[in-house]
């Protein structure tokens, strides 16, 4: 890829004319849209991470626009005039719902992808942040990852349909810039969770899946099966950190290029260890299994927090902390719990 570092004054927003700016959120209902919201509605406006006075937020379900129809996409973009974009939403699950449905998520995706950038593109938005997943990198490459790791090999097999849709909205981001000047840029977070996770047992990644499972060995006293073998590691980030995280990509971030927004580097944790901590915050007394006729998955891949690290500082943001895991953990046992009974996505 080419054209890296500071970009040409962007577009004119065709909603400059009104005092406020619209700032559009796809995928605002979804875990890390619903904790972007959390956190715009709870940081003093004004602060670093709270809404600025000149900001108006819309949060976009599926409902209101299904952005894989580019008809759809245009209307919504014409209604609210967005002068940027955090582009969220995607088709999303864990391991086993990638395994099963490798087409869907690459269509989905690729579909998605293309609307909302076409669109924000027609429209003049001044800045698109898309979110890509650190399962675009190869499968076969040196650790850590670094964001210029992406395109040089193919991505693990149990996601590829997801992974490449990914991977092409850095192809699109770039191509946007170099024939438009586009300011149309992505972050890479670790695997995210939080409250507001899908905890649907089939599609679910291992956090919401594992609380959801121990929740129903507790209540049914049986034992709480854990899939694989427990040993892969993954660095987790909590969704409201990551919420934070954007609005520092929003305000600060000039490059094109991704950004990796995750914990540190040494910061990786095995299922197992994700298991027990379940267990503590769940107070699950009865037997823990591993089942090993089902998929491990990747082994590791542990991303490198170098460049958000550094360029936080030299933004004079270098005061975030992220939460520690097992209070995020604990915060997202409690949600579940909370909304066990009420519909959600349960
Ligand atoms: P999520 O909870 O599954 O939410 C997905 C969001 O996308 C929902 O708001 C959903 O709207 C919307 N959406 C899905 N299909 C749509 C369609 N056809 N048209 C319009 N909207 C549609 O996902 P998430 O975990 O918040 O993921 C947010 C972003 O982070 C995604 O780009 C994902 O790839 C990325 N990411 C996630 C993780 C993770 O561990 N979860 C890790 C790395 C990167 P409705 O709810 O209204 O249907
Ligand atoms: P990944 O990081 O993209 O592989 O996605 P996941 O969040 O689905 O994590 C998958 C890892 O957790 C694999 O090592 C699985 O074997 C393990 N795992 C253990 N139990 C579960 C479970 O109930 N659901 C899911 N999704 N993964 C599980």
């Amino acid at each position: 890829m080419t054209s890296k570092g500071q970009l040409p004054p962007t577009p004119t927003s065709a909603n400059s004319a009104t005092s406020k700016k619209v700032v559009l959120v796809t995928g605002g209902t979804g875990l890390v849209g619903s904790a972007l919201r959390y956190v715009i509605e709870n940081e003093p406006v004004g602060s670093p991470y709270g809404r600025q006075d000149h900001e108006e937020w819309v949060f976009l379900s599926s409902k209101e626009c299904d952005l894989r129809d580019i008809e759809q996409t245009r209307k919504v973009f014409q209604k609210y005039s967005p002068d940027k974009v955090i582009h969220l939403a995607a088709k999303v699950g864990g391991l086993f719902a990638n395994m099963s449905s490798q087409h869907t998520f690459l269509r989905d995706n690729l579909l998605m992808n293309d609307s909302v950038l076409q669109i924000s593109h027609e429209v003049g938005v001044s800045k698109v942040v898309s979110c890509l997943s650190t399962c675009v990198f190869p499968d076969k490459v040196t650790y850590p990852l670094t964001e210029d790791k992406i395109h040089i090999g193919p991505p693990h097999s149990s996601n590829f349909g997801y992974s490449h849709a990914k991977r092409l909205i850095d192809v699109q981001n770039h191509a946007y810039h170099d024939q438009f000047g586009n300011q149309f840029t992505s972050v890479i977070p670790t695997n995210v969770f939080g409250p507001g996770d899908n905890y649907e047992l089939h599609t679910a990644h291992v956090i919401p899946g594992l609380i959801h499972k121990c929740h129903m060995a507790k209540k049914n006293n049986t034992a709480f099966v854990v899939f694989g073998s427990g040993r892969p590691l993954r660095q987790f980030i909590y969704s409201r950190d990551l919420a934070k995280l954007f609005l520092w990509v929003l305000r600060e971030y000039k490059d094109i290029d991704p950004v990796i927004l995750s914990v540190a580097e040494h910061d990786e944790v095995t299922i197992k260890e994700v298991a027990e901590a379940i267990v503590e915050a769940m107070g699950f007394t009865g037997p823990v299994e591993y089942d090993t006729s089902k998929a491990d998955g990747q082994y590791r891949k542990p991303a490198s927090n170098d460049k958000l690290t550094r360029l936080m500082k030299e933004s004079g943001s270098a005061d975030f902390e992220f939460t520690p895991f097992k209070t995020a953990l604990k915060d997202s046992v409690d949600w579940f719990l909370a909304n066990y009974e009420n519909g959600a996505r349960i």
